[in-house]
């Protein structure tokens, strides 16, 4: 197949809309040629899929299971093509059927199985893991409504279920005889046996079936084809038994059904966000189960040992501390199931289970309440309750000096669950994503745990796949690319390096910056397209698109627009370098302070796009529905990349490297990776400001920060405020009191004012550096060349050879 001619492509296109649409390709729409392309596309991947997994059961390797709550895999036809080395050949097929290739793809809906960067990362982490030839697999949840979608109406954050399944989907494989049952809740009888060891029965459980859909993860040209499991959940009871049983009724027969269904309905919305829900806790409980069952059945039906090997053939890495339950359930399994005593158990559970941690913002720790465990899930409360209890008296003991800590060790502890505490103590690695915050774990949020466990803590600082990221959505980069450095790059991001030498040869330069203007000019006709608005593709595209979020600091970026405002109109010939200003963001539906940032960008935007004071000087544009495909448009197109959290708030960040990688120019605060950005491509390749995150965390613990003193000697600022306070930008409906008294009676918790200064002054220096266009394009490359580091495969290396202890498959 990967040798087709374009003629043989277009047969093969027109075979397929028969077939699988049954239409004629003279009739055929759009969609009919997604599913032809789709199901050609799936039968070369099957060949390989089959292949590999006979190759990972034949050599027994050791495999890597990527246990996350959320899957952000966007849309799959065109990096599918991609990698199994048949795109160019099938673009061009399809502009000889007539068809526009790009809106074939967008006929996809976007697996929006995410919230954002968290779920990204794995979705980047599948493909690189692919592509590097590592066994190993995702396991997530196949939730029939992905993250909501977002409407702007009036301004406002309006949320619309996101139905991403209605039509079929083409990439996944319903494996029924793989099946898996779930147990909550029921009781547990304990029986001692002769010998003195106890033996639990469970009894009266809810039973629900996990079944599994396979996703295959192709590896960029290199016949390797991962899985993707997601599982789904349903009441497989069957109807005599669901008459016999409870429900004797029918509609109620009917409510239990949905209400099993429900738990994989829908992702949760909340980015950063901990809410103490009931069925989130069974969602965790579910794909933990079901993926731990998964794996035995796999182990034990292809590596016939003593399960006292697992660890040498089986790694779990936990995404955050949602899957965490897969300690005591790993616990449970080996005890319950697998007749282990608990010496042996925990030797395997904390060989097996490394931990990611991606926070350390306290709203966003997870921590359930105790009689809420203990009820849903009565046995694994009794396991935590056992591990707590060995891991207090053994701190005791071993450790005098910590006594005094352990009610801040505890993984039970006022009435809670501390879930960051049990995957902690329950396994082997914990790992930061990026230099400082795994730095802050250690030194400051998981200080006594560092001094506990210093081995099990390491840094893995984020990464993203550079062959979606750059090479699939900015083509014409990528040709001149590899026009000047060779192909390398895509198998060895870090040769990206090789184009220092043609950062200050101008003709290159031209034509990164003519690839530039041409994104820019394609993202102006989107725009207009879907708000109207006319953005000046000359202008600069600055740019912040990321979830909504007080830390991330939308706030601050919307004061100096307004600043720029307030300025043009005191003085309408003031000579700025024209400024496109683009949000995209989507703020969890409780989550008022957020909604209220969004009114007020929107409310900007209306008012400053029709100002005819401003001539069009600045542009001000909320993209609604921010997610995989929207910043796939964006991101080849953006300048300025706002990376403004407040210092030691944000643990990585990924959208920072997207940028980089697509030549913008990061305008930041020394937070998360853009430190590390900083440190490679030098203080003057890049606007750096603000708090340091040091000095955050000393006002955190010292105090000193009065937001008032700010309001009262910086009349920037307190024209602001004010305006915000007296409605100068509302009208009845809408007004922005709230952010004002929330910035000045909390005082400022984030640090708006305290870097409001700094943040002009930054944003300064980028409109002056931008009129120099050498130097722009000069610094613009440079950060294209140091972006290799910031490939998933640099981050999947690591974890493959420092936590994993895997090795490549052989080609
Ligand atoms: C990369 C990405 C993110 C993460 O962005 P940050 O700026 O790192 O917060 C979120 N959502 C989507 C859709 C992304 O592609």
């Amino acid at each position: 197949m990967p040798h087709l001619t374009i003629d043989e492509w277009i047969k093969a296109i027109e075979h397929k809309a028969e077939s699988v649409r049954g239409v004629a390709i003279n009739e055929a729409t759009d969609k009919d040629i997604y599913y032809a392309v789709s199901a050609l596309v799936t039968e070369e991947m099957n060949k390989n899929w089959l292949q590999t997994q006979e190759r990972y059961k034949e050599k027994q390797c050791k495999q890597v299971y990527y246990l996350s709550m959320e899957f952000l895999v966007g849309r799959l036809l065109e990096s599918n093509l991609l990698n199994s080395g048949l795109l160019n050949e099938c673009n061009e097929a399809l502009k000889k059927l007539g068809f526009n290739p790009e809106r074939v793809y967008a006929q996809e809906p976007d697996a929006g199985l995410g919230n954002g960067g968290l779920g990204r990362l794995a979705a980047c982490f599948l493909e690189s893991i692919a592509s590097l030839r590592y066994a190993g697999h995702g396991c997530g949840i196949r939730y029939r409504y992905g993250l909501f979608e977002q409407r702007i109406i009036h301004g406002h954050q309006v949320e619309l279920p996101d139905y991403w399944l209605k039509e079929e989907y083409p990439w996944e494989t319903r494996k029924a005889e793989e099946s898996v049952d779930i147990h909550f809740g029921g009781d547990i009888h304990m029986f001692k046996k002769n010998d003195g060891s106890l033996e639990f029965k469970y009894e009266n459980t809810d039973k629900v079936t996990a079944v599994p859909y396979d996703v295959p993860i192709a590896g960029y040209q290199n016949k390797v084809v991962n899985s993707l499991r997601l599982w789904s959940a349903e009441s497989n009871a069957s109807d005599s038994e669901m008459l016999t049983s409870q429900c004797s009724q029918y509609y109620h027969h009917l409510d239990h059904k949905h209400s099993i269904e429900q738990i994989s309905g829908f992702l949760y919305p909340d980015d950063s966000m901990y809410e103490g829900k009931v069925l989130r806790l069974k969602q965790q409980y579910f794909l933990v189960s079901a993926s731990l069952k998964s794996i035995f059945r796999q182990y034990k039906k292809t590596v016939r040992r003593s399960l006292i090997h697992l660890p040498d053939k089986i790694v779990i890495q936990i995404n955050d501390t949602h899957p965490s339950l897969a300690v005591p359930e790993l616990m449970r399994i080996l005890m319950d199931e697998e007749r282990f005593g608990w010496e042996d158990a925990w030797q395997i559970t904390t060989k097996v289970i490394a931990y990611t941690n991606h926070t350390t913002l306290s709203e966003a720790l997870e921590k359930w309440p105790e009689d809420m465990v203990k009820s849903l899930l009565p046995r694994l409360y009794m396991i935590i309750q056992e591990i707590n209890e060995r891991f207090c008296k053994k701190v005791w003991n071993d450790h005098p000096l910590l006594r005094e800590k352990i009610p801040e060790l505890a993984i039970i502890a006022d009435g809670q669950v501390h879930m960051a505490r049990l995957a902690i103590v329950g396994s082997f690695s914990v790992n930061g994503v990026a230099r400082l915050h795994t730095d802050i774990l250690k030194k400051k949020e998981m200080k006594s745990f560092y001094t506990l466990f210093p081995e099990r803590f390491n840094n893995k600082t984020n990464g993203i796949t550079h062959r979606r990221w750059l090479l699939q959505v900015n083509p014409e980069l990528s040709s001149l690319i590899t026009d000047v450095i060779g192909p390398q790059w895509i198998q060895r991001p870090n040769q990206l390096i090789s184009l220092l030498r043609y950062s200050k040869d101008s003709p290159f330069l031209d034509k990164v910056s003519a690839v530039k203007v041409h994104n820019k000019v394609k993202l102006a006709h989107f725009i207009h397209e879907k708000t109207g608005i006319m953005v000046d593709e000359h202008s600069i595209f600055d740019v912040q698109i990321k979830r909504l979020h007080e830390y991330k600091r939308q706030l601050l970026n919307i004061f100096h627009v307004i600043h720029l405002y307030n300025e043009l109109k005191d003085n309408p010939k003031l000579d700025i370098t024209p400024r496109t200003f683009l949000f995209g963001a989507k703020a969890a539906p409780s989550y008022h302070f957020a909604k209220e940032v969004i009114k007020l960008i929107n409310r900007m935007a209306s008012l400053i796009n029709n100002d005819p004071a401003i001539h069009d000087k600045i542009k001000v544009v909320f993209l609604e529905n921010y997610n995989v495909s929207l910043a796939e448009k964006i991101i080849p197109a953006t300048d300025i990349s706002e990376q403004i959290s407040t210092a030691s708030k944000e643990a990585s960040g990924t959208g920072n490297m997207k940028m980089m990688m697509n030549g913008a120019l990061t305008l930041g605060t020394l937070d998360g990776a853009n430190i590390e950005i900083k440190d490679l491509v030098g203080d003057k390749n890049i606007f750096i400001f603000g708090l340091t995150a040091d000095e955050v965390l000393h006002y955190y613990n010292h105090g000193g920060y009065v937001a008032r003193d700010i309001y009262h000697t910086d009349e920037r600022v307190r024209r602001i405020l004010d305006q915000l306070k007296d409605g100068a930008f509302g009208s009845q409906e809408i007004e922005f009191k709230d952010i004002y008294y929330h910035t000045l009676y909390h005082n400022d918790p984030y640090f708006v004012l305290r870097d409001f200064d700094a943040y002009i002054e930054a944003h300064e220096l980028v409109e002056q550096s931008y009129r120099d266009q050498a130097t722009w394009m000069n610094m613009s490359v440079t950060n294209i060349a140091y972006s290799g580091k910031f490939s998933s495969d640099r981050t999947i290396q690591e974890y493959a050879s420092e936590i994993w202890k895997l090795k490549r498959m052989e080609k």
